[in-house]
């Protein structure tokens, strides 16, 4: 930003908020994933130095960066319109849609959000899961007391297992990592036509260059192997 005054500007310091397998998530007390291993290919690649992590919910990011306290965000964010009124994200490089997660004990067995009547419904804080939550209020298949939201997935996860909630909706890939080991599994899809972005502030001129850095990396087969090693 103006404010910057010529502090180092060659050093980018992205944010996350783990709690969202494979993109970003603690493991033995190490933050790992697609989008830490993207993030930092990205900075390096595009000639800046990968500065220090930080680990937040996924609401506070967005101000987070704003205020110049992280400078990227890498957080399987979806680019949408109202984000946009106050980031920028760079050119996306990931799809997905939203999936809904149940219990695997078949209890409930929904097949469209039309059976998903007066269930418990959650997501997490401020995410594009929460809006479609927030649609099935609005249309009166849900009762807004009967919503639940998290600060992280993974915190819905336990409450999904433990009864507490009915459905979660979350991204397909991350529905599919925790389906992959826990007791939840994948009821039915929807389709929301999502693209992820990282978020840097608008002002931030170095985002052209993270942008042709992550150009390269898909060009030079970098990001196929960084989609091997996370997701299969
Ligand atoms: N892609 C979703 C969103 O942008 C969820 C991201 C996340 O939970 N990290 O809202």
């Amino acid at each position: 930003t103006g404010g910057d005054s010529g502090s180092d500007t060659d050093v980018i310091n992205p944010g996350t908020a783990p709690g969202f397998p494979p993109f970003e998530y603690t493991e033995d007390g190490e933050l790992v994933g697609f989008d830490v291993d993207l993030a930092e290919a990205a900075i390096e690649r595009a000639g800046y130095e990968v500065g220090e992590w930080t680990e937040i919910e996924f609401d506070s990011l967005i101000p987070s960066l704003t205020q110049g306290n992280i400078d990227l965000i890498a957080a399987a964010m979806t680019i949408d319109e109202e984000r946009q009124e106050t980031i920028d994200f760079t050119d996306s490089y990931y799809e997905s849609d939203q999936a809904v997660l149940v219990r695997e004990d078949g209890e409930l067995n929904p097949e469209s959000v039309d059976d998903l009547a007066d269930q418990r419904v959650g997501a997490q804080s401020g995410t594009t899961g929460q809006d479609e939550v927030e649609a099935l209020v609005d249309d009166g298949t849900v009762n807004a007391d009967d919503v639940r939201q998290y600060d992280n997935y993974t915190l819905g996860v336990q409450d999904l297992e433990n009864g507490n909630v009915d459905a979660l909706i979350i991204d397909i890939p991350v529905a599919r990592n925790f389906a992959d080991g826990r007791a939840v599994s994948i009821a039915f899809t929807i389709e929301t036509g999502e693209v992820y972005g990282m978020g840097m502030r608008q002002d931030d001129d170095r985002l052209a260059d993270i942008n042709d850095a992550l150009a390269e990396i898909q060009e030079d087969g970098t990001y196929d192997e960084l989609v091997a090693e996370w997701f299969e």
